[in-house]
């Protein structure tokens, strides 16, 4: 059976440089890059060289580079190395769970160990696009806010938060700004001075990498408590051997995603998934979530958004459902986050932006990665279609034809 995948926002294939990268240090090249003798050298040398990719990628230095065991240790590391219990965080209410359940723990542990109740960690909303408002962030700063915590592009929608904006406030406060820019990686130029933060998290199995293995930027003179505890690895802020085949492969797929970005994949990205947005659209009852018309009707200027990401809702079916009956043709697509697949709760994320639950339910993320084709497009408009008009006839929730009509047209 034809199998296409759209899912690239939950995990992306590696790319077959990628795998000839690490190959080698699966075998011969076994060293532990801390010791000092000949196979050490020649994998501390990897590592470093991977350092500088992944450095480029940002456009930061080389040392401001730790690597991590990926986007979500990435992403708890900013929280707990940079706020403590006590402090104030500001974030968002469209983050991934890799930040918000670390901010929520740090509310708990406030409560449970110093016995104070107040919430400590402000969440900014966002509009009908799902976009932040940076004056948000500003009216949220306090005495004691240690950390602004604001996603660079969001992993279920695409939509691309102001983060230079909110950079700039960052700093004119003197607070910390961390941003998750796992589903922007290698997707959009990042430039971390542009952005203005000190904290970067990026994750190597959204861009073409292997899985469990990402980085974290931490600007040169920001102060940062490690979360684990042993070794005096990366600079003493991350203890643990490093996982050298997986950092050749996050370097490797660094250095592919600048190539790709200098032949112009991100524009030919975004003109197919223009094409599978707009004929997807033209289905009756769907409509793109991030556009602007929200469901209080108001038409907002579209808000920026990844090259290879479509949200839209398919009213009158369950989204999981029309995933479920997508697979079982060969189309991989998701609800949203993956992590919370699975279960039946709206997206956090699209409630937020002021979809009614059964509109958020009734939503479906197509992602695009480098692999897809013009056929794979193909194959999913011709199938969503049809699957979409199947299940609304089996659908309650979608108003049918009248009973004289349908036997008018039989006879
Ligand atoms: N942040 C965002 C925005 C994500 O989309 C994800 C993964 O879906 C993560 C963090 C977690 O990354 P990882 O899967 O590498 O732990």
């Amino acid at each position: 059976m034809r199998r296409v995948y759209l899912d690239n926002n939950a995990t992306t294939p590696v790319l077959s440089e990628v795998m000839e990268a690490m190959r080698p240090y699966f075998g011969e090249r076994f060293g532990n890059a801390s010791s000092i003798h000949h196979h050490g050298q020649e994998t501390r040398a990897a590592v470093e060289r991977a350092r500088e990719s992944v450095a480029a990628l940002l456009a930061c230095r080389s040392s401001e580079i730790v690597f991590t065991g990926g986007g979500t240790e990435g992403d708890n590391l900013a929280v707990f190395g940079k706020a403590r219990p006590g402090d104030h965080v500001i974030t968002s209410t469209i983050e991934h769970h890799a930040v918000l359940n670390a901010c929520k723990h740090l509310a708990k542990y406030r409560e449970e160990y110093l016995g104070k109740t107040e919430c400590e960690v402000a969440y900014v909303p966002v509009d009908g696009r799902g976009l932040v408002d940076p004056a948000d962030v500003k009216r949220a700063l306090r005495p004691n806010t240690k950390l602004i915590t604001i996603m660079l592009a969001n992993n279920e929608t695409g939509v691309v938060q102001p983060v230079a904006e909110i950079g700039k406030i960052a700093a004119e406060a003197g607070v910390c700004f961390h941003t998750d820019a796992v589903q922007a990686a290698g997707k959009i130029a990042i430039d971390v001075d542009e952005i203005g933060c000190d904290l970067l998290t990026i994750s190597g199995h959204k861009f073409h990498g292997p899985q469990g293995v990402g980085a974290l930027y931490v600007r040169k003179g920001t102060l940062l408590e490690p979360m684990l505890h042993g070794g005096s690895h990366e600079r003493s802020r991350r203890a643990g051997t490093e996982n050298v085949p997986g950092i050749v492969g996050l370097g490797k797929a660094a250095e592919l995603a600048i190539a790709g970005f200098e032949r112009g994949d991100d524009r030919k990205m975004a003109a197919a998934r223009d094409r599978l947005e707009k004929e997807l659209l033209s289905i009756e009852g769907a409509g793109l979530n991030g556009a602007g018309l929200n469901d209080a009707g108001l038409n907002d200027e579209a808000a920026p958004r990844l090259p290879n990401t479509s949200n839209i809702y398919f009213d009158g079916i369950a989204g999981e459902a029309l995933v479920i009956a997508l697979d079982l043709k060969g189309l991989a697509v998701s609800t949203g986050a993956a992590c919370s697949s699975g279960t039946i709760e709206p997206s956090h994320v699209l409630l937020a932006m002021g979809l009614a639950p059964e509109r958020a339910k009734a939503s479906i993320r197509f992602s695009l990665g480098k692999q897809n084709t013009p056929e794979d497009i193909d194959f999913a408009l011709a199938l969503t279609a049809q699957t979409v008009a199947r299940l609304r006839e089996l659908s309650p929730l979608w108003p049918k034809p009248a009973v004289s009509q349908k036997l008018g047209a039989r006879s």
